[in-house]
């Protein structure tokens, strides 16, 4: 696995010898942004076309009202998990340390509430009903009190994260595999709380890393991204995670067009030709390189000539989850009357996840409740429905346990996000859970795999898919391979900008 550079500040970096390039970004989301810096910081010349009118592509803070100190909420990435190094590296290279804050979670507030088979619960008060589920479930299987009690508390993870059609495809490999995993360890040390009825599992998968390494294949990923997604170590920035994004559109130097959607690519021995759409028609440029970061949801929506038959497999059938959000702007913070100060509940339904933001800068602006979290199929059907049918949907399901949403007034305005259907990502994530480990890498090289002079870079070319530090890792793969490219003897010395011809549609 390739290391962060130990460089801490925004120095340019030494590059002995080396031609500079002149290099073509297609898209400003993180690995866009990351690449372009890096490669600016080697001495290269960068641009980078944006189909949207703004940077950050999945990260995206939304500010129910802009310019006041009033409450955000985050429509795409809302935590990093303090282990991710490379994101983590850029967050204080980008001077942001001093907004680092602890992120809380699903699970990380026992006020919060529970979907179980009796219903709505607290979670200080569900431990009994989940281990009874999993006791019903596994039938004749003899574990141990403390591997059912580990079982229960990992299942109902599994219920709050996974989407449908994957938590009932695994849910019989979690009970087989894992259990007998856990099996024959002492848990006494991990079990806590005063009915000893819960039980610390990041500190024991962190104790015991043969878990997940013997989670054979398919849920190795998995068992990875959720010890990830409800961990205590996640942290998130005041003041937006969309400050990542600005803060490097400020430090790069090269232009930044927005609204420059590309509509094709052609793959040439010396140069690669992109199509960008103008009005009614398209115009095309000649570009020396080209780093293209969009997703391959995107991609393979695109005009695509030159590239080999292996690279159009990997564009067209990557798979990707879709996800969905929608956010009120309530009055106040009516949960916190009820005990609950942060985190998450898992609500269950179709409305799957509830998130309490922390609180905005001046609380008489009103407070942001991330009502719903939705990935997969579970999202497709929320996305599929009319905006107001949605709402009106989660509106109906939320109160079931927060009945305050119905006050006259409480909700002030509404922001939603359905990224599986958004032009400019077709999804929310690449997807690699429930393929085998060696499964994932051939697909993260394949889709990496460069075409003549145009690269790739995105969360879907990375080890770590679905998160911003798979973007970074996947730019800082491929800021390398540009840089050591050969150019094969044409003139690699950096020249004006890309020759543009006008073409009608
Ligand atoms: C709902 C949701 C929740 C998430 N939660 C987390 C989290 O908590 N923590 C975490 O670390 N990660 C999270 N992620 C993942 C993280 O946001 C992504 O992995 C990361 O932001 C992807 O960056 P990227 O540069 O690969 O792609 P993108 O951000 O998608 O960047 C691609 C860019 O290309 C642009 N583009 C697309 N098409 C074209 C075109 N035709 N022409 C020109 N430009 C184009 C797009 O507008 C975009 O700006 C989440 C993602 C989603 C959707």
């Amino acid at each position: 696995m390739p290391t962060v550079s130990p460089q801490t500040t925004e120095q340019p970096l030494p590059s002995p010898g080396r031609p500079k390039k002149k290099i073509t970004i297609i898209g400003a989301g993180i690995s866009g942004l990351v690449a372009a810096y890096e490669l600016e910081r080697r001495g290269h010349r960068v641009e980078i076309l944006e189909g949207r009118l703004d940077v950050g592509g999945r990260v995206r803070t939304h500010r129910f009202l802009p310019g006041r100190p009033g409450p955000s909420v985050e429509l795409g990435a809302m935590r990093v998990p303090a282990t991710h190094r490379r994101t983590m590296h850029y967050i204080r290279e980008l001077g942001l340390a001093d907004r680092v804050r602890e992120f809380r979670t699903l699970f990380q507030d026992d006020a919060a509430y529970l979907e179980t088979p009796s219903g709505h619960q607290r979670i200080r008060d569900a431990s009994q009903t989940l281990v009874a589920e999993l006791r019903r479930r596994l039938g004749s299987h003899d574990y141990d009190d403390a591997t059912v009690l580990f079982g229960a508390w990992l299942a109902v993870r599994v219920n709050a994260i996974a989407p449908r059609r994957f938590r009932e495809s695994i849910h019989d490999g979690l009970d087989r595999e894992i259990l007998g995993l856990v099996e024959g360890i002492d848990l006494r040390p991990y079990v806590y709380g005063r009915g000893r009825d819960r039980i610390d599992l990041h500190a024991l998968f962190a104790g015991h890393p043969q878990i997940q390494a013997g989670c054979t294949g398919r849920l190795y990923r998995f068992v990875e991204d959720i010890v990830n997604e409800t961990s205590s170590r996640l942290i998130r920035l005041h003041g937006g995670m969309d400050q990542i994004a600005h803060r490097l559109r400020d430090r790069v130097r090269g232009p930044i067009g927005r609204g420059q959607e590309v509509v094709g690519i052609e793959v040439r021995d010396r140069d690669v030709v992109l199509r960008m759409r103008r009005g009614f028609g398209t115009v095309t440029r000649n570009c020396d390189y080209v780093l293209c970061t969009v997703p391959f949801s995107v991609l393979r929506t695109m005009d695509l000539v030159g590239f080999d038959d292996e690279k159009r497999a990997i564009v067209h059938d990557m798979k990707y989850w879709s996800a969905t959000k929608v956010a009120f702007h309530c009055r106040e913070a009516f949960w916190e009357a009820e005990g609950i100060t942060g985190g998450g509940s898992f609500t269950g339904g179709l409305i799957r996840q509830t998130y309490y933001p922390p609180a905005a800068d001046d609380p008489a602006l009103g407070a942001a409740l991330l009502a719903s979290y939705t990935i997969g199929d579970d999202a497709d059907v929320l996305g599929r429905l009319r905006r107001p049918d949605r709402i009106a949907l989660i509106l109906d399901e939320l109160t079931a346990i927060h009945p305050q949403l119905k006050i006259p007034g409480m909700i002030l305005g509404v922001a939603d996000q359905v990224w599986g259907t958004a032009p400019s990502s077709r999804g929310a994530a690449a997807v690699r859970w429930g393929k085998d480990i060696a499964t994932c890498e051939a697909e993260r090289r394949s889709a990496a795999r460069p075409q003549g002079r145009l690269f790739f870079a995105g969360e879907h070319c990375s080890t770590y898919p679905a998160w911003i530090e798979g973007a970074i890792e996947s730019a800082d793969n491929a800021v390398r391979e540009i840089e050591f490219h050969e150019t094969g003897g044409s003139t690699a010395v950096v020249t004006g900008g890309c020759a543009v011809s006008e073409e009608p549609a």
